[in-house]
């Protein structure tokens, strides 16, 4: 079904006003469509837009809870410096005197960046506030056209039908949780890390954190200075004691959990806790899409996918951004973004349905081949193809994956790729945070570097 769409501006739905979806309205404005950005809140910001409100269902499990949207908790700072996490033309630099200078700020600071960015490119003008969208799914007369099938808080409902609909509703809101042997029968409280905002109703408590990426530690650092104990249940774990910490314990996964209230880990040791926080991720959900089965969600794969963006059998009217996870996430946004609204106007190709079609199955086949699971689908792979699983020791030379996905993109829609200094600043922050231990944040140790990022900066100026 791919159509060949004739070069000129296209009609187009943005779904979701986060950090993908507002580039995403600006880079097709750019090359000349006309766009309507649908955003279910008030604002703009996605997952940065703190709240200190969570679901009452503290799993997340219960379909048709009232969905909080942002898994921000209180204490947050970005896991990577600013000046790396912006986009190409708008750094991430300190804008206003009454904001969080930190190289690594706090969630308000990116909250502001991505409003100024908003203000900076009238991006309101193209959005529909408080208006979510139910149903994305093709017109009956034309299969290349989609009906987009919306609700504003005010309980008023349209529709209205496009050329192609960009899906940025992001995925970091539908919790996946750990599976626990005997859990039903375990009296303690259970929370997923997206309804966690401050460690006060852990005082004193022992709790147990499953989980060992960047929310597990940051939440479990932070229950420790309330809690009696905390273990972290992690894959991988050798040592038991936690730097810098004389009440944080690290453990295997956990074996079972039994009706008195303990907990037995996979070497045998047993807690008796009051909590268990699930810091295990989200799920893509996209419950508003209707494609009749030619895009599915299967164990966290959303496929069959053409370089984790274009469905080969709805290409270019359905596309995605921002699925790949671990990486400089806003980067990613904007040059995925580019590359859509390019293929929209004509000004890029993209293969036939078939050659797309055998590329994806070919990197299935590939992950199966190397024994990687489905969830691991949209981490960006090596240049062996090999996904970057954070298996890197702190002496080797982190091979950027990211970046031959990056250069691929930017070959298409002859824009420019990630900039030498960003690839080298976040080489640096990444290693940070896996070997940097807690206080990496606020132990910078590359001035140089810094020194000519912001030449670089100041040369956009000019
Ligand atoms: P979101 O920010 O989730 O935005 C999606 C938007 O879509 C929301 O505004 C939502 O309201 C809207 N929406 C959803 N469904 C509908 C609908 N049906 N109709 C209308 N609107 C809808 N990345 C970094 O680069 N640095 C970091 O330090 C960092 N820290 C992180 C910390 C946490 C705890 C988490 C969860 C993620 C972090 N990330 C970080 C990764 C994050 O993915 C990106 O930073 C980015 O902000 C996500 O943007 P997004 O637009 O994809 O999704």
């Amino acid at each position: 079904m791919t159509s060949l769409i004739p070069s000129r501006g296209r009609h187009v739905a943005v779904i979701g006003l986060g950090a993908a979806g507002l580039v995403a309205a600006r880079e097709l404005r750019r090359e000349g469509h006309t766009v309507i950005a649908f955003e279910r809140e008030k604002h703009v910001g996605g997952l940065w837009m703190y709240t200190d409100r969570v679901e009452l269902d503290s799993l997340s499990v219960d379909p048709d809870r009232t969905v909080v949207h942002s898994s921000v908790y209180e204490s947050l700072r970005t896991n990577l410096p600013r000046e790396c996490m912006g986009y190409s033309d708008f750094p991430f630099v300190t804008r206003s005197d009454d904001g969080d200078p930190r190289r690594y700020p706090d969630h308000r600071e990116v909250l502001k960046y991505l409003q100024d960015f908003a203000k900076e490119f009238k991006i309101d003008e193209m959005v529909r506030f408080e208006t979510e969208v139910l149903c994305v799914e093709p017109t009956e007369k034309d299969s290349r056209r989609w009906r987009v099938q919306f609700k504003s808080s005010s309980g008023v409902s349209g529709e209205e039908t496009f050329d192609a609909v960009v899906v940025c509703n992001g995925h970091y809101t539908e919790p996946r949780i750990a599976h626990i042997p005997g859990i039903d029968s375990w009296p303690g409280k259970q929370f997923h890390s997206h309804n966690y905002r401050i460690p006060d109703q852990f005082k004193d408590q022992v709790v147990i954190v499953i989980g060992g990426q960047a929310s597990g530690n940051d939440i479990s650092s932070d229950i420790a200075s309330m809690a009696k104990e905390v273990h972290i249940s992690a894959k991988g774990v050798t040592s038991e004691s936690y730097s810098g910490y004389n009440n944080l314990r690290l453990h295997p996964p956990i074996y079972r959990a039994r009706e008195d209230g303990s907990v037995v880990f996979k070497n045998g040791k047993v807690v008796f806790a009051d909590a268990i926080v699930h810091c295990t991720g989200y799920k893509y959900h996209f419950p508003f899409l209707k494609t009749n089965g030619y895009v599915t969600v299967e164990d966290n794969r959303v496929g069959p996918l053409y370089k984790h963006v274009f469905p080969p059998a709805l290409a270019p009217g359905i596309s995605f951004i921002g699925l790949p996870f671990m990486g400089l996430q806003f980067f990613m946004f904007e040059i995925q973004s580019k590359w859509v609204a390019s293929v929209l106007s004509g000004r890029a190709k993209l293969p036939s349905e078939g050659k797309m079609m055998e590329e994806a199955i070919a990197f299935y086949a590939k992950l199966e081949d190397l024994g990687i699971p489905k969830r691991y689908t949209h981490f960006l792979t090596d240049p062996q193809g090999n996904p970057m699983l954070g298996t890197f020791k702190p002496e080797d030379e982190v091979v950027i994956s990211q970046s031959d996905y990056f250069n691929w993109i930017a070959e298409q829609c002859g824009c420019a790729s990630i900039e030498p200094w960003r690839e080298r600043l976040y080489n640096v922050a990444i290693k940070k945070v896996f070997f940097g231990g807690d206080s990496y944040r606020d132990r910078w140790d590359a001035d140089q570097l810094i020194e000519e990022v912001y030449r670089e900066f100041a040369k956009l100026k000019s």
